[in-house]
């Protein structure tokens, strides 16, 4: 069988080496995934083995095994003959049972490729705080253009109580004009690991139901006041009037509403056009597989169309799962692999059935929680019916899910002839091979669970 693309290091490169402390002594570089260390005199028994390194996949933490027969001091603790102790870098070995009149080495790992990626950053908690309600942030938002940040759920309430109000959003720590507020992906990766490091500083799960139940901003919002955009000089170029244009519900009343100055407006992720942010309409305004803002049902709803000034989308782009046709399968199904795109194609056909009955049937099976949705690829999975409404991509992704599970469960009499012999890849739907290797795209399945894992990606570990 072939073998996969492992770890990133080739057994030439340096990745860690033993400093000796007296520099009588000379450096030990560590090529090998295991080198055993031997001292450096011959005595008459010959090389005498003192311990054997091995390097962890995580590649930035190793183990000493002591292979000489006597203790050995790691880091100040005794490590029996023949016991294993973890180092990392900056570990201290000495040679024997005490610290002193023993050769001592300093471990020091050379930076790889992925810990470059990764370095560490030391932060004061103070910055990670939100100051609404003083505790690290929660799905944290950020207010522009003073570029503050917030958990969602306390900027949310503080944003309902300036639009009850009528007034302009002012940001609660420096009072400035708030133009915009969106999730801040990068800023939530902070405040996950800051938890992570720190559990005690995690609120209780009440607390946290109870900012994700007050959290509204999924996809960015944009606040504006227009009382405050009429008193300024307006010059062409200005992007507030142009936002204006953008929505047609500021200048025209539709279905009884006319947006007013302190309405907040959704940009569409599909047209770049701007609707005025609803809630409790019964409309959608967010695709729930992303959570990001399209409008045509919006729109479609109030009966409006799109004009030269107004772009907006046609109802086809955003609507219920149950109400949309599939004529071809998905480019981002069975992992872009085209050979086994042309497979299920062949299947259907030979069923004598169309892609839409088939999507159709699994949509089904999924309705009625047949399917193990852990590894479907779209936000609030749990939640997802024939009724959510979706995004051309999302859906995309959906049908995609639900034909990997379409194939996984054709028994070999239903497979195209000769297709049915393959074997699973050890790697199944997460070989990376399979994407720039034709002929073994061919010759192995790749429409199956990975048995083996992929050392050094953790994205590719995922199972099913
Ligand atoms: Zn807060
Ligand atoms: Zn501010
Ligand atoms: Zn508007
Ligand atoms: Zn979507
Ligand atoms: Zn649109
Ligand atoms: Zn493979």
């Amino acid at each position: 069988m072939e073998k996969g693309e492992s770890s990133k290091l080739s057994e030439e490169d340096v990745w860690a080496k033993l400093i000796p402390v007296d520099s009588h002594y000379s450096e030990i570089e560590l090529r090998l995934k295991e080198t055993v260390i031997c001292s450096e005199v011959d005595n008459s028994s010959g090389k005498q083995d003192w311990c054997k390194i091995t390097r962890s996949v995580d590649l930035v933490s190793a183990m000493m095994q002591n292979k000489s027969s006597k203790e050995i001091l790691v880091d100040e603790k005794v490590v029996q003959d023949e016991h294993a102790a973890a180092i990392k870098c900056g570990s201290e070995i000495s040679l024997g049972p005490s610290d002193e009149g023993f050769v001592k080495y300093r471990f020091e790992m050379m930076p790889t490729e992925e810990s470059r990626r990764y370095i560490q950053v030391s932060l004061d908690i103070e910055y990670a705080k939100c100051c609404i309600c003083l505790s690290i942030w929660h799905d944290v938002v950020t207010a522009a253009p003073c570029l503050h940040n917030f958990c969602n759920g306390c900027f949310s309430e503080w944003l309902r109580r300036s639009q009850e109000r009528r007034s302009s959003v002012l940001c609660p720590q420096c009072r400035a004009v708030v133009q915009f507020v969106g999730r801040n992906h990068f800023l939530h990766n902070i405040e996950e690991d800051i938890l992570l490091a720190d559990p005690s500083l995690k609120r209780s799960s009440e607390d946290t139901k109870l900012l994700d139940s007050c959290a509204s901003i999924k996809s960015p919002l944009v606040l504006n006041s227009r009382k405050g955009r009429r008193k300024r000089e307006r010059s062409p170029s200005d992007a507030a009037d142009s936002l204006e244009h953008l929505c047609p519900q500021c200048d025209t009343q539709f279905g009884g509403f006319r947006c007013n100055e302190s309405t907040v407006h959704l940009q569409c992720q599909a047209c770049g056009g701007m609707m005025p942010s609803r809630l409790n309409i019964g409309v959608q305004q967010h695709c729930l597989g992303c959570d990001r803002a399209f409008c045509a049902a919006y729109w479609h709803s109030l009966g409006v169309s799109g004009s030269n000034l107004h772009p907006l989308c046609i109802p086809e782009t955003f609507k219920p799962i149950a109400e949309r046709t599939i004529t071809r399968i998905p480019s981002l199904a069975h992992e872009e692999n085209h050979y086994e795109q042309n497979i299920t194609e062949r299947c259907i056909r030979q069923m004598g059935r169309s892609l839409q009955d088939v999507v159709a049937d699994w949509i089904l099976k999924l309705e009625k929680r047949e399917i193990d949705r852990t590894r479907m690829p779209l936000n609030h999975a749990e939640m997802i019916t024939s009724r959510t409404y979706t995004c051309s991509e999302c859906y995309d992704k959906l049908v995609s899910f639900l034909l990997y599970w379409f194939r996984v469960t054709m028994t070999g009499l239903l497979l195209p002839s000769g297709e049915a012999q393959r074997e699973d890849c050890w790697y199944g739907y997460a070989c990376r091979t399979q994407h720039h290797n034709q002929e073994h795209a061919q010759k192995r399945n790749h429409v199956c669970r990975p048995t083996r894992e992929y050392m050094t990606d953790s994205t590719s570990t995922r199972r099913d």
